[in-house]
């Protein structure tokens, strides 16, 4: 065996991969691929479990496992090299899939398996994982007579292209502006390095002052500190009208409708209303539930509709004292929408005197890392250990960490790999990956079987230990930090506990989109309780725990604005499902006016008229959350419901183990096996409820 990527015996051999592995790897896999789908759509016997679902998912699950390595070292280990071999090697493996899910034997095939007498002795995985392909094929339009099909496929086709116009579209109308400043008064505020960043930006173009662009890491900073309100207001009404047919006028052209959003909106919305009425749906707000834990556009609004009546009076309240302060403060009679991030910063320093940077003393990894460890442990009944010396382990960077799970047996049930730091060849961000998933593997021609244990990967981007003088001071995390670290170890933990057998539904596989999120953010409210985080805390320097007063103040400006920001979301949330339900892209009511009666009825800031907040609306128009937003609302009232049944039973402590046993059984154990309202419902006893989320958001008492 002398191609790594070939190799299925154990771990990754990440030592061992070179670029040049590859494509043949790929090549190969993609063959095998071919060649096993072939035999069993043309096999003349009935398909069962055995020798259709299994066949093709051992196949498919090497194809996956080896392409996996790729995109890990693509994202961690980036190079030229290798981003050519990888987006060379990409749509081959697309195509591949996307054949499999048009596949009309296929879906015949899993029709009849579904029929016949075996299915009814199938566990319940397995009963999940057919019921799933056969709404996969149906919703992927395999049940439409041919001369639909080709509509629906062109249907979707002209939707991807669509999509991506949009998106490049609000990037060119971004890049498009600068604003050059060239008087010091006018950016006064403004924080040194972002000063330096406009500063070289102009020194690049030969003149002299600051520029500044409509990118986050240069218009956040301005609208939250910049004192000049002219500046704010120009550099505001430039981003709210980002591809708008009052945007930016586009160079070379200097026609504004080059880059409008407008119409896409309605041809996009227009073609998801015939993709659902093709598919024998109402709307496309149907389509998108179809694979969600949310049942119905009207559960999804009365769900808002209750958390903004909820929200309300508490961002009145909020935006109260805004004004309040504005105007006794800083001066600022009508509260403009480019003052709101400006006097919302300096009301939350006065208020919350403390800096990240006085935090982040205190949270260095050597104390994070095994206190979260020891929390989970204690949990979950489970033990971590390093492991990254022994025999078959194989890093591919010296900065990464490797670590055994084991249950209370001392069992091996689950492995992870930890890369915390920052790198330049490192993609941003911070996410979980599986590397390998929990399943049984039946050992050819004997009734015996082997598990599979689950292997997890776990990326951030922290800085870096530093080398003071010799002397190497361990990397220190700001608490929101901490936070995305319990963050992706909650997804890391719903991969690595599973109980479950089959490929399909084990660990995150087949879990519902808007209850992925549960465990996760599930896992970030130990970080705002005292009882954990005393215990894994110790100053850098001093050695001494976090202070009570600090944590009291941090916990005070958790919530700073909560009313207004949870409104925020609901708008957008209403905005979207409406958008997607009952409102018709052909009649006269234009998006921007659905938008403001939305606002109308739960709204307490109204942005000015010429806002084109839809226009750069890219997670719906662009992205996969259309009729999905509400899932960002959904998933935090489930994981703070979840969270509560803990401070329930919280005699002894939050940290219950009893109560970490049901959460780990029913919850973690079960991944995508059953809908995951069952699921929850197993844990908690009942159905979610936002009060939790509330009190947690201090909006108890409404
Ligand atoms: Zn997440």
């Amino acid at each position: 065996m002398t191609n790594p990527l070939l190799d299925f015996s154990g771990l990754p051999r990440f030592a061992n991969i070179r670029i040049e592995h590859i494509t043949p790897a790929m090549e190969q896999l993609l063959a095998n691929g071919r060649t096993t789908i072939e035999q069993v759509r043309s096999d003349d016997v009935a398909p069962t479990w055995q020798n259709f679902v299994q066949s093709m998912e051992n196949v498919n699950e090497c194809l996956s496992r080896a392409w996996g390595q790729v995109s890990h070292l693509n994202a961690v280990m980036n190079s030229p090299e290798l981003r050519e071999v990888y987006n060379a090697n990409l749509p081959l493996v697309t195509q591949y899939f996307a054949e499999l899910a048009q596949d009309q034997v296929l879906f015949e095939k899993f029709k009849q398996l579904r029929n016949s007498p075996e299915f009814e002795s199938l566990s319940h995985a397995r009963k999940k994982i057919i019921e799933n392909e056969l709404r996969d094929f149906r919703l992927g339009g395999a049940e439409l007579p041919p001369e639909r099909k080709e509509r629906f496929l062109r249907i979707q086709e002209e939707l991807s292209a669509l999509s991506a116009r949009f998106s490049d579209n609000l990037l060119d109308a971004t890049n498009s502006f600068a604003l050059l400043v060239d008087d010091a008064d006018e950016v006064s505020g403004i924080p040194d390095d972002v000063l330096q960043t406009a500063r070289e930006t102009a020194e690049r173009d030969g003149v002299p002052g600051w520029k500044f662009t409509l990118h986050a890491p240069s218009y956040q900073p301005v609208m939250q500190y910049a004192d000049s309100r002219a500046l704010r207001e120009k550099i505001y009404c430039a981003y709210s009208t980002r591809a708008s047919e009052i945007g930016t006028p586009a160079p070379p052209s200097d026609n504004v409708a080059d880059w409008d959003n407008t119409p896409l909106i309605s041809k996009i919305l227009a073609l998801r209303q015939e993709e659902a009425r093709l598919l024998g749906f109402d709307c496309y707000a149907e389509v998108s539930l179809a694979t969600k834990m949310a049942t119905t556009p009207k559960q999804v609004l009365d769900f808002l509709g209750e958390l903004a009546v909820k929200a309300k009076p508490y961002a009145e309240h909020d935006l109260q004292e805004l004004r309040q302060f504005a105007a006794d403060k800083l001066k600022l009679e009508n509260l403009e929408s480019w003052d709101l991030t400006y006097a919302s910063e300096k009301l939350r320093l006065e208020r919350y005197a403390f800096s990240d940077q006085e935090v982040k003393q205190y949270f260095p990894e050597t104390k994070v890392l095994p206190g979260m460890f020891k929390l989970v442990e204690h949990l979950y009944g489970i033990t971590i250990v390093p492991a990254e010396g022994s025999a078959g382990i194989q890093l591919w960077h010296p900065d990464v960490k490797f670590f055994n799970l084991s249950d209370a047996e001392g069992k091996l049930i689950g492995q992870f790999y930890i890369d915390l730091y920052a790198r330049p060849s490192k993609r941003g961000g911070a996410w979980m990956d599986d590397a390998i998933s929990r399943r049984r593997i039946e050992v050819e021609g004997s009734n015996e079987h082997r598990v599979q244990i689950p292997v997890a990967h776990l990326t951030c981007n922290f800085a870096a230990p530093v080398n003071l003088n010799g002397q190497i001071r361990p990397a220190l995390f700001t608490h929101d930090e901490v936070i995305t670290l319990f963050h992706e170890f909650g997804h890391g933990l719903h991969h690595l506990l599973t109980q479950v057998e089959d490929l399909g539904v084990s660990g995150i596989n087949g879990v519902e989109w808007d209850a992925v999120e549960l465990p996760s953010q599930f896992m970030e409210n130990f970080c705002w309780e005292w009882e954990v985080l005393a215990d894994m805390t110790q100053h850098v320097d001093n050695g001494m725990p976090l202070p009570q007063e600090l944590f009291d103040k941090m916990l005070a400006a958790k919530n700073f604005q909560s009313g207004l920001q949870t409104l925020r979301q609901i708008e957008f949330s209403l905005f979207d499902m409406h958008l997607h339900f009952a409102f018709d892209p052909d009649s006269e009511k234009t998006v921007l006016q659905l938008l403001d009666e939305i606002r109308k009825q739960v709204a307490v800031i109204f942005p000015p008229e010429f806002n084109r907040f839809p226009n750069s609306f890219s997670h719906i128009f662009a992205g996969g959350y259309a009729a999905g937003y509400y899932s960002y609302k959904w998933a935090e009232v489930l994981s703070a419901d979840a969270y509560s049944l803990f401070e329930e039973n919280s005699t002894g402590g939050v940290v219950n183990t009893g109560t970490g046993a049901r959460f780990r059984d029913e919850i973690l154990a079960v991944g995508g096996s059953r809908p995951a309202l069952e699921s929850f419902i197993a844990f908690r006893g009942r159905e979610p409820k936002i009060d939790a989320l509330l009190r947690h958001n201090g909006m108890a008492g409404a």
